[in-house]
């Protein structure tokens, strides 16, 4: 089940460890799912103790310094959160871009420094409101790839991309079943350019406003190869219906 449907729960700035019996009940959830690869990125906090009571979900970290170790208060690192049990981590999530000045040259920083110390890595891509409207999505989202992506022979095994259009996160607004098919054969190619053949292979997931109302439609559009959810993922309940959505793809 290579290409399983990969379903990720971003908590965001969301959870103590009350929360870790949501965690809990999502896991043995997801056990029972086994067609779906489903993962959840809590606080850093929480990454610990939730990595060491998963049994069936993997549990990452949303962001990482590009260095290993040092003199950068407040930061952790990629083999800090390996040491904590993490197997993947989300760069480039455009509230990082946003909020933090993060560049493309710095997601790729970070990306390849996931890699390096053995995670798989989430790279975050997406378009504003005012690129789509000025027609710029696809070029903006090809641009970010090329500058965010991390490259090196065996790079593409452990890359994910998540296309999140910013415009669409947490605002429960989705683009078109259609729009997101276009756009994800459009960062299909992007990957064919970057990797060759093994862009193939690369997950893209659709991230924004996803919900158990509209996951069965998002994730039948063309190239869609799982979800990156915020707000639902907090709550075993909704995100379950999300990953249980998802299993039809994976049989
Ligand atoms: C996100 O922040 O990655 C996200 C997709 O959020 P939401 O599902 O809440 O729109």
């Amino acid at each position: 089940m290579a290409n399983r449907p990969y379903i990720v729960g971003n908590w965001k700035m969301n959870g103590t460890r009350a929360m870790l019996s949501e965690a809990r009940a999502i896991d043995r959830g997801a056990a029972r799912h086994p067609a779906v690869r489903v993962a959840i990125a809590p606080p850093f906090t929480l990454v610990h103790a939730m990595a060491e009571d998963a049994t069936a979900i993997a549990v990452g970290g949303q962001d990482c310094h590009a260095s290993p170790s040092g003199a950068f208060t407040g930061d952790v690192s990629a083999p800090l959160l390996k040491d904590a049990g993490a197997q993947f981590v989300i760069v480039g999530h455009s509230e990082r871009r946003a909020l933090h000045g993060e560049t493309d040259a710095a997601v790729r920083a970070k990306a390849e420094a996931a890699l390096e110390a053995g995670l798989e890595v989430i790279v975050c891509v997406g378009e504003t409101e005012a690129q789509r409207d000025a027609g710029q999505a696809e070029a903006v989202v090809a641009a970010q790839l090329e500058g965010s992506l991390p490259r090196g022979e065996t790079a593409a095994q452990g890359v994910t991309v998540a296309y999140e259009p910013v415009w669409a996160i947490g605002t429960g607004r989705v683009p078109s079943v259609d729009d997101v098919g276009a756009m994800h054969r459009s960062i299909r190619a992007v990957l064919g350019a970057i990797y060759g053949e093994a862009g193939a292979e690369v997950a893209i997931l659709y991230g924004g406003s996803v919900n158990a109302a509209n996951a069965s439609e998002l994730l039948c559009a063309d190239e869609v190869g799982g979800a990156l959810v915020g707000g639902a993922s907090l709550t075993a309940e909704s995100f379950l219906t999300i990953v249980a959505a998802a299993g039809p793809l994976g049989d």
